[in-house]
Parts: structure tokens; C-alpha cells; sequence
């Protein structure tokens, strides 16, 4: 992936900057916290979130190069390290189980038009059938990983989960079709009561439906708009209100760099999200945003999107994708 070379070829130069150096004075270590700082601005890093980095790094960093000095390069990189996976949320944050016994588990996504809403949410229905709805990734043992390898939970046992997806997006004119298009390619029923239908009943309309038929899982889709509106978000708070979700994943294009951070907080404020979803992250943006959500809303990213198909779907790792930042 390109998206962190710039930030990872400054980690770099910094890790050669305190190299074999035998005296590390507090001058050199401002002189790397400063160009740590320029690179994560660079890579859209949110300010606040750069600032807070920056800050626990120079707690630690001054107190352990300074009076320590053994291999100062390496210690200053395991500290960034540290704190980069701290800023992302330190674990990898499961999808929530239903917290109703016997009941699927409602998932609500919100996000922009063009965010990658309706695919993420034909992805995610195939991630709940195939690992099971509500199944924590992180409770499951997780084998030793050889580097830049990717562990995903394993398949489930028996039938694959049964998953609702419901259609809630009645403002975008293809947004219906492309729903059913999608649900019938991964087999997944689409509950479509069709584009005069209220959001709102829908979406109650949906979860009801799916309490009745024994569903798993139910996945509804929300209508976005171009820009925060007004009007969007008191809709989404009564849609909320109607299907009373167990997660309400904010769907975030990473393309969009500082406006994803802030959209997240605003979302967070406004309608009370669970956590998000990060899709584009194969696009060529520069990655700040996989480090900003966490820090300006305190909720997590939990899935990234990573590609067009349906299986390019992956649960977010904050190490992982600390690891290979700092490259
Ligand atoms: P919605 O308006 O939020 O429902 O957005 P869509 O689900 O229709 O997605 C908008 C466009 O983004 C579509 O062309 C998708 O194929 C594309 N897209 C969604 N997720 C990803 C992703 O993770 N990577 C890439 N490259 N494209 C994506």
C-alpha cells in the first residue's frame, strides 16, 4: 500500500537522525518530535490528534533518551509505535452482539452519499454470514503472525448466518436496486418496501422483520447527502430511534483526509455512533483519517474497506496498521 510511504520514509530518516548517536540531547529530540509532526499534517493526520501524539511521545521520549541512551533510534520508534497504536484504540474492536437474547443484532450504518455506504453494507452481511453475526474476532485465539500478514477470523460452523439487508436509502434514485443487486449475489434476503416508503418505518419495518424470521443479523442502510444537513441528521436520530441498533457504524471515505475526522465527531455528537467503517483505504489517500477517528470521537474504527468487491472487507487492527506506518 502507498498511502503511508511519505510518513514511513520520514519515520525513517528520524530512526537514521538519532542513530549511533552516543549523547541524545533534548534539542535532537525536538528536532525529531518536529519532523514527526510535519509528516503526520502531511498525511492528514487531524491537528488535535497530531498534538496529543506529539505530546506523549515527548513525555516519554525525554525521559527515556535522555537519561537511558541506549539505542535511542530504536526506543524513540517503539515509542511512536506505542503511541500510534494507543491513538488508533489499541484493540481491534469486535462487531457488537445483540444485547437482546435471541434477537438479531441490529446494525445501523450512516454516512455521506458516495461514503461506500451500500457496499459496505452488502459486504458486512457476508462477513456476518460467513463468521457468524456478533462473533468478536478478538476473543477468538489469534495465531502467531509472520510479518505483513493479515489474520482474519475463520469461517463459521454449519450454515452460514442469516443476515438481513434493508433498504433504507430512499433519496438516492439507484440506491434500492444496487441493495437488492448486491443482497442477491452473497444470497442475502433485501427487505425493499420500496422509495415512497418513510426511512423511518422501514427501518422499524425492517428489525421486526427480521425478529419474526429468525435473522441473525439485520444491516440497515441510511440515506447520506452531499454535506451535513440538518434535515439528514434529525432523520437519522428517528430512524435510530425506530430500530433501536446494538452498533451505528459511521461509514467514512478515507479519500476525503481532514473531513473524515471531522465528520466523525460531528456524526458522534449528533447521532451517537458505535464506531465506523473506513472505506478507500486501497485509494491513494494519505491514511491520516485511519489515525484521527479514535482521537476525535473516542470511537473506533472497526472495519476497513479495501477495494470495490465484496470481500474487500477486513477488521480494522490498530497494530497492524501501526506496523506498517512505521514500516
Ligand atoms: P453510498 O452512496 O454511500 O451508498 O456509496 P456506494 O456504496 O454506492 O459507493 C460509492 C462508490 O465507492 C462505488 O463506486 C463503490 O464501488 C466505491 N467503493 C466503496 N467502498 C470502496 C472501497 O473500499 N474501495 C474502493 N476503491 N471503492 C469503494
Amino acid at each position: 500500500r502507498m498511502m503511508f510511504d511519505q510518513l514511513t520514509e520520514k519515520m525513517a530518516g528520524i530512526g537514521e537522525m538519532l542513530q549511533g548517536k552516543k549523547k541524545i540531547t533534548a534539542a535532537s529530540v525536538e528536532r525529531a518530535l518536529g519532523e514527526v509532526k510535519r509528516a503526520l499534517l502531511d498525511a492528514d493526520v487531524n491537528l488535535k490528534v497530531t498534538n496529543g501524539l506529539i505530546e506523549s511521545v515527548r513525555n516519554q521520549a525525554v525521559g527515556k533518551l535522555l537519561i537511558e541512551g541506549v539505542t535511542p533510534d530504536q526506543q524513540f520508534v517503539k515509542i511512536m509505535y506505542d503511541e500510534l497504536v494507543k491513538v488508533m484504540g489499541s484493540q481491534q474492536a469486535p462487531l457488537a452482539r445483540s444485547t437482546k437474547e435471541g434477537e438479531p443484532v441490529v446494525i445501523l450504518l450512516a454516512g455521506l452519499q458516495g461514503a461506500g455506504k451500500t457496499t459496505a453494507a452488502a459486504k458486512l452481511a457476508k462477513f456476518c454470514q460467513e463468521r457468524g453475526a456478533g462473533v468478536a474476532p478478538a476473543e477468538e485465539p489469534q495465531p502467531e503472525m509472520k510479518e505483513g500478514e493479515v489474520w482474519t477470523p475463520p469461517q463459521r460452523e454449519g450454515p452460514p448466518g442469516k443476515v438481513l439487508l434493508v433498504a433504507g436509502d430512499v433519496y438516492r434514485p439507484a440506491a434500492i436496486e444496487q441493495l437488492q443487486r448486491l443482497g442477491e449475489r452473497i444470497g442475502a434476503e433485501v427487505f425493499a418496501p420500496g422509495r415512497d416508503v418513510d426511512p423511518v418505518d422501514i427501518a422499524r419495518g425492517g428489525v421486526q422483520y427480521a425478529r419474526d424470521g429468525g435473522f441473525d443479523a439485520v444491516i440497515v442502510d441510511t440515506a447520506g447527502r452531499q454535506v451535513i444537513d440538518e434535515k439528514l441528521m434529525d432523520e437519522l436520530v428517528k430512524v435510530k430511534g425506530a430500530c433501536e441498533p446494538d452498533e451505528v457504524l459511521l461509514v467514512v471515505d478515507a479519500m476525503t483526509g481532514q473531513e473524515a475526522a471531522t465528520l466523525t465527531a460531528a456524526f458522534n455528537e449528533r447521532v451517537g455512533i458505535t464506531g465506523a467503517i473506513l472505506t478507500k483505504l486501497d485509494g491513494d489517500s494519505r491514511g491520516g483519517s485511519a489515525l484521527s477517528v479514535q482521537g476525535v470521537s473516542g470511537r473506533p474504527i472497526k472495519f476497513v474497506g479495501v477495494g470495490e468487491r465484496i470481500d474487500d472487507l477486513e477488521p480494522f487492527y490498530p497494530d497492524r496498521m501501526a506496523s506498517r506506518i512505521l514500516g
